[in-house]
């Protein structure tokens, strides 16, 4: 589908085009290459387009691989979490589904001929002495006592390692670089631990895993994978990455580009981060609403068009930067906008009799579903002589600039009559109850034949057949714009960010929206069904507000 969508030309594109063009590549292959300790978000997605586009643009392929070489972090739900989110986002790996699991073997007779060759050996150093002996940038590293082993011992003790002999940290495999380079990376990475959590993939099978270091370039390489897109922070690391591939016995050759991360203001974009969101329980999962997450936003109502919009957008370089929360907003809007069909929905509901309409007598007025898109039609509503308007909609004391109803004022009821308040009614404790009005039957989507005009259109629903609702109201997760830079993000929640309206009306045709589907609540925002929501309670999402609602509403 969109991965036809080619994406505005950038430094990586180029190199992609230059390469093909020398013969230096036949097909692109690109990966995205998740690690299944957590739920995808906003910044994978930049990844993922990225990946995907690049791969489709050049008629190439784009696999996804998920790195599972930490058991002791990761899960079969977040592997499933990953597919869906990545298919929901509209892309599409075909047969290339892979595991760096599936390359353990591999990878295990990769390391065991960089030991034959001189260039690993086996450390019984801790990993805190590994890092004491490791140096730091302005000190180099020393060698560690176990660096001189002899092949012959380094292969058997590396066989005992994948054999269970030794407990977890007790050793582990390193490359034989140098201690002293001046970047850290090639101070003698480890290349293997001991780990005895069973794996999701391959269980008890192996109680060896390769780091990271050790498994990507190689499983770049065994899939073929031409270009290896990574975010900056692997800068550093791509002298290893090359090491690697040069020094083993691999089927392929790739490269690694780097681009910088996605960082978005009041959002955090890192797993780890979202992740005490959810096991402190500050929000209700990793799809909570007003999280980053791609389900987050799916179950927010965020259509993956605006995200793919909003990627399409971003500068991909080599330039860290901050991009505004409100541009994201403003791609979500556009497409909704374009998109969802309008309903009725009053949140705060104030009840208004009209006076002169005659009880038992409703008729239907005609609404149309979305003006920016003739095919999408129009449907009935019901008009009756009680319906409600939105509370807000009203004021006894209006300013001067206040264009909806007041004492003595009229307005237009959305898509049928005028409508002019007579008469106030109180409670005890002088809250308004309701308003008791008058409609005037010449002005049913016409204006009046004595040319009177009204400044405010509202929307309104019928007491007849209005359905109750509850209804969630979202604000950034953050009113903060850099969460989590000092202290813990789970004390940063701004407690706004969620409000829940309940006894809401809303017009009946709203009972049979379906998940997924995108709604405006005309002036209210877009909205979607939540998960949560059930025939005899339903819920809807507020996705975002309008930009602006209530003064710009033209009457007639
Ligand atoms: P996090 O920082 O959230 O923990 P990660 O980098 O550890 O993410 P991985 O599963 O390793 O998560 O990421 C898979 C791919 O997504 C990597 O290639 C990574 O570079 C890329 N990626 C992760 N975060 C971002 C981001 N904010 N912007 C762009 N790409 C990202
Ligand atoms: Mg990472």
């Amino acid at each position: 589908m969109n991965q036809e969508d080619p994406l505005p030309t950038n430094f990586i594109m180029e190199q992609v085009r230059s390469d093909l063009d020398k013969g230096k590549t036949a097909t692109v292959v690109t990966r995205f290459p998740p690690e299944p300790n957590g739920y995808l978000h906003l910044g994978h997605a930049k990844a993922i387009c990225l990946n995907f586009s690049l791969a489709s643009q050049f008629n190439g392929r784009c696999h996804l691989r998920l790195d599972d070489t930490n058991p002791s972090k990761e899960d079969k739900q977040y592997i499933d979490a990953i597919k869906r989110d990545v298919k929901w986002l509209g892309y599409d790996w075909g047969d290339h589904l892979y595991y760096a699991s599936d390359n353990f073997d591999q990878l295990y007779q990769m390391a065991l001929s960089l030991i034959e060759a001189g260039y690993a050996y086996v450390d019984d150093l801790s990993a805190e002495e590994i890092r004491e002996y490791r140096g730091s940038l302005t000190a180099p590293g020393r060698e560690s006592p176990s660096r001189n082993r002899t092949r012959e011992e380094n292969i058997l003790l590396f066989e005992r390692m994948k054999n269970g002999k030794f407990a977890d940290g007790e050793k582990v495999l390193r490359a034989k670089i140098d201690m002293s380079s001046g970047n850290i990376n090639l101070r003698d990475p480890v290349l293997f631990r001991i780990l005895r959590t069973p794996h999701p993939r391959t269980g008890t099978l192996w109680k060896i895993y390769p780091t990271y270091d050790f498994a990507h370039g190689q499983s770049d390489a065994i899939e073929h994978v031409t270009h290896s897109l990574c975010t900056l922070e692997f800068e550093d690391h791509r002298p290893l990455y090359d090491w690697l591939l040069e020094k083993l016995p691999v089927p392929s050759r790739p490269r690694q580009f780097e681009f910088a991360r996605l960082n978005m203001s009041h959002t955090v974009l890192s797993k780890r981060n979202l992740m005490r969101l959810v096991d402190t329980g500050r929000v209700t999962g990793w799809d909570d609403p007003r999280m980053p997450t791609l389900s987050g936003l799916r179950r927010r109502g965020v259509p993956p068009e605006a995200i793919r919009n909003f990627i399409s957008k971003l500068s991909v370089s080599k330039r860290e930067g901050v991009v505004e929360l409100a541009a994201f907003e403003f791609e979500i809007r556009e497409y909704l906008n374009q998109h969802a069909e309008r309903r009725l929905a009053v949140l705060k509901p104030l009840k208004v009799t009209i006076e002169n309409y005659p009880p038992g007598k409703s008729e239907q007025v005609t609404a149309s579903n979305n003006p920016k898109d003739e095919n999408a039609g129009t449907r009935l509503l019901t008009f009756s002589r009680e319906i409600y308007i939105e509370r807000d909609d009203f004021m006894e004391d209006p300013p001067k600039k206040f264009f909806r109803l007041g004492p003595g004022r009229e307005v237009r009821l959305r898509f049928s009559y005028y409508l002019k308040c007579k008469e106030i009614v109180k409670d005890q404790l002088g809250n308004v109850t309701e308003l008791r009005c008058s409609y005037d039957p010449e002005t049913k989507g016409a204006p009046p034949p004595d040319g009177r005009k009204v400044k405010g259109v509202i929307h309104w629903v019928s007491a007849l057949d209005a359905v109750e609702a509850e209804v969630r109201l979202y604000n950034p997760l953050f009113s903060d714009e850099a969460p989590g830079k000092e202290g813990n993000v789970e004390d940063q929640i701004d407690i706004e960010s969620l409000k829940v309206i309940n006894g809401c009306k809303i017009e009946p045709s709203l009972a049979n929206v379906t998940v997924g589907n995108a709604i405006q609540f005309e002036r209210n925002g877009y909205f979607c069904v939540d998960n949560d929501s059930r025939p005899e309670r339903l819920v809807f999402n507020r996705t975002i507000a309008l930009r602006d609602s209530w003064t710009k509403a033209k009457a007639d």
